[in-house]
């Protein structure tokens, strides 16, 4: 099966939620508007949501967690609507 957003790739797992160009840019978007810099959520935390130590603080940590759960969501709930992603 190819990735329903077209973009003409196998839709693997990882490429569901991370390879895919579309979904990879909405991550970094996350990135930033929450963290104010392009880092901070890592393909494994999102895969298999392990925590990073890239992160300074515990609190910056917890938040990133919360916001990659509640992406992941968004994702699902948007999973064969191309228009609504991002
Ligand atoms: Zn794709």
């Amino acid at each position: 099966i190819n990735c329903w957003r077209k973009c003409g790739v196998m839709g693997t797992y990882s490429h569901m939620w991370w390879d895919c160009p579309l979904v990879n840019e909405f991550w970094k978007q996350i990135g930033i508007e929450i963290l104010g810099r392009k880092v901070g959520i890592s393909k494994l935390m999102v895969l298999i949501s392990l925590s990073s130590t890239e992160f300074k603080t515990k609190e910056e940590c917890k938040w990133v967690k919360w916001m990659v759960t509640a992406a992941r969501q968004v994702i699902a709930s948007n999973w064969k609507n191309v228009e609504v992603l991002g």
